[in-house]
């Protein structure tokens, strides 16, 4: 009988952590650090979610928001307005706004080039939300893809589909143009590519400043257009026209 309680409070100690698991966030950042993979801000992390891990963050997330709701002195539990707010502002970060960073990216086709099309064509304006990285806040804008093909070519909408997808995480714009020019080159390697983003950002409307009609514009050149400014002319007169065509 003497050895009884000894072992039982051992029993116990070693399967508590069995008891109470680890967060989710926690049990996926250290799969992604011991993977060496980085979760910057505008990072995709879905390769390294296992099936229903979305589910659990989404819980985790509501649970974290809805701390943040109180230290932020707000009566959730009688304010009719914000009862259910931490479930929708995780539901919207997870799968809305920031789903470019848990959601893989929608299926893009490529096909063959067989006619050798060799001529420049540029997409626009295609429009494009994200979120400042330092205030997560809005950025929205207009986005202008320049494309002089190469071997492999894709349909006009999967360019509107892969910027959703690279946008929808808090980004800074320089670094959201670079990553959205990396993933065109993957899906058709053109022979040069050319991108330019003209966004409003409400960190500087909304906050801070509070300039109203500040905008901010950045291009990103590649390939033949980087080369040759005769082509690189030719993108920003096309996008000059296609402006000209809201209005
Ligand atoms: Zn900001």
């Amino acid at each position: 009988m003497t050895s009884t309680l000894p072992t039982s409070i051992t029993a116990r100690a070693t399967s508590s952590p069995e008891m109470v698991p680890l967060p989710i966030s926690l049990r996926i950042r250290q799969r992604l650090d011991a993977a060496g993979v980085a979760y910057l801000a505008n990072d995709n992390i879905s390769d390294h979610l296992q099936e229903g891990e979305l589910d659990q963050l989404e819980v985790e997330v509501a649970g974290k928001v809805r701390e943040l709701l109180r230290s932020l002195v707000i009566d959730i539990d009688n304010d009719h307005n914000t009862q259910e707010t931490a479930e929708r502002v995780a539901r919207m970060y997870l799968h809305e706004v920031f789903k470019g960073r848990y959601h893989q990216q929608p299926k893009i086709a490529s096909f063959p080039n067989v006619k050798k099309l060799d001529e420049i064509y540029t997409v626009g304006p295609i429009t494009v939300r994200s979120a400042c990285s330092h205030h997560l806040v809005p950025i929205l804008g207009n986005c202008w893809i320049g494309i002089k093909p190469g071997d492999r070519v894709i349909g006009l909408s999967k360019f509107s589909r892969v910027a959703d997808w690279v946008f929808s995480r808090p980004h800074i714009q320089e670094e959201a143009v670079m990553i959205l020019a990396d993933e065109i080159e993957r899906l058709c390697e053109p022979e040069g590519l050319a991108i330019l983003v003209k966004a409003q950002h409400y960190c500087m409307k909304w906050r801070g400043v509070k300039e109203p009609q500040t905008s901010m514009v950045n291009s990103v050149v590649r390939g033949d257009f980087r080369h040759d400014p005769s082509l690189k002319q030719e993108f920003f007169e096309l996008v000059k026209q296609q402006e000209s065509m809201l209005y």
